[in-house]
């Protein structure tokens, strides 16, 4: 869930406040024209005719074109203001309601007001003033004190309102940021190990499906598995075992480019994705990562045959056409030729490419 989603809410409230501003517009004026005359013969007003027209037209539009935002609250709103005022002054002098006439339609044009416009203040007293300016004035005084009432008690409760759901507004915001901001660290928790800092298989999966979507270049599956670790851990214990993980983990991170995705794939092997890469670079960072971890100089007595520190073993192999698991498949078998070959070495399945085809065609 994003913030935009919180955002389109709001459109969509918008939205439905100017379909039912224009509706209750529109069957108020609807009412006006049939059931107020006196008389049959009696005209239609021009602003009756508008307002319902106009209500009509809109509503309608918004129907049928139901992704097209219209942020026109405020002109409709003014605009209907307006209309009313012009309403409330033609009808006036032959008013159906008698003396009442003027607080009856203030009070239906509140109305409408408060039930459509309740969240949007500005919009609600654009509708408003206009009429309610005519109607103290056409008064002459009268009932000024009545009028003002009409005026003042809605427009003070719906202040209080909006400045209320201002801060429930703000509020919502602030705790979708932050749900936003947890599920993100959340997220990147979920594709690092914890004990190396590097990607794990999740994350890999993600910066990988990146790379392939936005760099065309050739890419390079590494495959490093640290030499004799078992004995490592046994002689010099699991605790020890993980720190030497962890140094290993940097002197990889070290030796590669910052491009370059290192995840720590099994116990004590990890993959590299050298990204845009050819096979001689490849085998120059791969060298240089051997180096690193031999020069990190952790003793290894137990490191048979190999040396006195510890070493790794790597094999790298092309991904060729965003094939990563046959390229996987190829770097491991790289790397199983590196152990053999005495470990301590890297392998390119280049060079064991060949003979595996020719012992096949045998
Ligand atoms: P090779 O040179 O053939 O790779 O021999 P190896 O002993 O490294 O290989 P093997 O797969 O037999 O042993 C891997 C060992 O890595 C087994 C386990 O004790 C150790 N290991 C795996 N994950 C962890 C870890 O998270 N922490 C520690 N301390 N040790 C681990
Ligand atoms: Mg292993
Ligand atoms: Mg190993």
């Amino acid at each position: 869930m994003k913030l935009q989603s919180y955002d389109e809410l709001l459109n969509s409230k918008h939205r439905l406040s100017l379909m039912l501003f224009l509706f209750l517009n529109s069957a108020t004026s609807l009412f006006f024209m049939f059931s107020t005359k006196k008389n049959i013969h009696q005209l239609l007003t021009t602003p009756e005719i508008i307002i319902a027209s106009l209500g009509i037209i809109i509503l309608l539009w918004m129907l049928l074109k139901r992704s097209v935002k219209l942020p026109i609250l405020n002109v409709v709103a003014s605009i209907s203001g307006l209309l009313w005022t012009w309403q409330i002054a033609l009808k006036h002098p032959e008013s159906y309601f008698g003396d009442s006439f003027l607080i009856v339609s203030l009070v239906g044009i509140f109305f409408i007001g408060a039930i459509a416009l309740g969240d949007y203040l500005s919009a609600f007293c654009l509708h408003i003033a206009p009429p309610s300016a005519a109607v103290l004035l056409l008064d002459q005084g009268h009932n000024t004190l009545l009028i003002l009432f009409s005026i003042a008690l809605p427009l003070t409760g719906l202040t209080l309102h909006h400045m209320m759901q201002r801060r429930r507004d703000h509020f919502t915001r602030r705790l979708m940021r932050q749900l936003y901001e947890e599920k993100q660290t959340y997220s990147d928790l979920s594709m690092l190990d914890p004990l190396t800092g590097l990607y794990n298989r999740r994350g890999l999966k993600n910066r990988l499906d990146n790379t392939l979507a936005n760099h065309s270049g050739s890419h390079f599956v590494l495959l490093i598995d640290i030499d004799n670790f078992k004995a490592y851990n046994d002689n010099y214990g699991h605790a020890m075992g993980d720190q030497a993980l962890a140094r290993v983990s940097v002197a990889i991170r070290d030796a590669v480019r910052s491009r370059d995705i290192v995840t720590r794939y099994g116990g004590e092997e990890f993959l590299v994705l050298l990204t845009n890469v050819n096979a001689s670079i490849a085998m120059k960072l791969a060298d240089r990562i051997r180096l690193y971890v031999l020069n990190l100089a952790i003793p290894h007595r137990f490191n048979e045959s190999v040396a006195t520190h510890v070493t790794i073993s790597a094999g790298f192999a092309p991904l060729i056409n965003d094939d990563f698991d046959s390229a996987l498949v190829n770097a491991d078998r790289a790397l199983y030729l590196a152990k053999s070959c005495g470990r301590n070495t890297i392998v390119p399945y280049e060079d064991i490419a060949g003979q595996l085809t020719s012992a096949s065609a045998r």
